[in-house]
């Protein structure tokens, strides 16, 4: 059944890019299963100015990329694929990709989560056609025109500032009366003369022809209803744990969260880091923390 190998990461993000380092160093020579868009969340994102070490800030691939760069030097080998299925059943585990089944006495997994989606009609009809998850990936293609970024969080606040440097009007659609994003952040947004908020509204339904032209919207404090003609609209709500492969293989919480102790699974063997755990803090250098801690953690059980 070919080679039984020490460790498989499945993941690339800091936590998947972190263990394969640790794991690569402690010379377990790491598959890592990094997925067709590799490198996690940070690939979508422009100037990370809050990982450590880097005075003047990265750009977020730049930071990936050198990961991925550091765990290859030191002995990682990877395959830009996904993972399609895995059976965590036995001594030895398994992990499709394709028809293609690799073996592993240990495996973390570090895939992370993706973004919420509103679940209102139009938003997928029209998603790629004006309605995006990834300011940065799309932000350009709105110079001049009108968005709306739904959320309140610290990421709404990211999107709606990297916006309003193309667009000629962000509206901010928030369900509360208050931003759940820093003071730093909100204070940026509230400041900026392109961004305005529209607080205590939700939307309904995205309307157009072949793509988005306007929202429909709902107060949801008196329920009135109106309209907000737009060319975009980019969800910012927050983010779904990717763990549905998993599921029936490890326990996972109500919220499709991985159940751990520290890094360790409901299955002997099986390790997790990264926002496959995490619900609350959510960044780069926390993940890549968990990734080290899950290196060593596998390091110590393999031995
Ligand atoms: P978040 O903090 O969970 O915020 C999600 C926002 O979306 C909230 O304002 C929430 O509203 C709203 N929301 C959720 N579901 C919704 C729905 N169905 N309809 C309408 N609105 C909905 O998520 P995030 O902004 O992605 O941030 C995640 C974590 O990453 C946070 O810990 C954040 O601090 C961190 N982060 C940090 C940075 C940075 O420091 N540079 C950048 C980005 C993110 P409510 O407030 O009403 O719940």
């Amino acid at each position: 059944m070919g080679t039984i190998r020490d460790v498989i990461i499945i993941g690339s993000g800091p936590a998947g890019l972190t263990a394969a380092i640790y794991t690569a160093r402690a010379r377990f020579e790491p598959l890592v299963i990094a997925g067709f868009t590799f490198g996690g969340q940070l690939m979508n994102t422009t100037l990370v100015e809050n990982f450590p070490g880097f005075a003047e800030g990265i750009q977020g691939p730049e930071l990936m990329q050198g990961m991925i760069d550091q765990a290859k030097n030191q002995g990682a080998e990877f395959i830009n694929k996904n993972a399609t299925q895995v059976d965590f059943s036995g001594e030895v585990k398994k992990v499709w990709v394709g028809d293609d089944v690799y073996q592993a006495r240990a495996v973390i997994v570090a895939v992370g989560s993706e973004p919420r989606r509103l679940g209102i009609p139009g938003e997928d009809e029209f998603y790629g056609k004006g309605v995006s998850t990834c300011a940065t990936c799309d932000g350009a293609f709105y110079r001049d025109k009108v968005v709306a970024v739904i959320g309140g969080g610290d990421s709404a606040m990211e999107e709606a500032s990297f916006l309003a440097k193309f667009a000629s009007k962000v509206h901010v659609i928030h369900r509360r009366d208050a931003f759940r994003a820093s003071k730093a952040m909100q204070e940026r947004v509230l400041a900026h003369e392109k961004i305005d908020v529209l607080w205590n509204t939700t939307v309904t339904e995205v309307v157009g022809d072949t793509k988005v032209e306007k929202l429909l919207l709902q107060n949801t404090q008196d329920e009135s209803t109106s309209e907000l003609v737009v060319d975009g609209m980019f969800l910012s709500i927050g983010h779904i744990p990717n763990s549905e492969m998993f599921s029936g293989q490890l326990e996972l919480d109500d919220d499709g969260y991985v159940v751990h102790t520290g890094s360790k699974t409901s299955v002997d063997g099986v390790f997790v880091a990264g926002e496959l755990i995490d619900k609350v803090y959510r960044q780069a250098v926390v993940t890549a923390g968990m990734g080290c801690k899950a290196a060593m953690d596998v390091e110590k059980w393999l031995a």
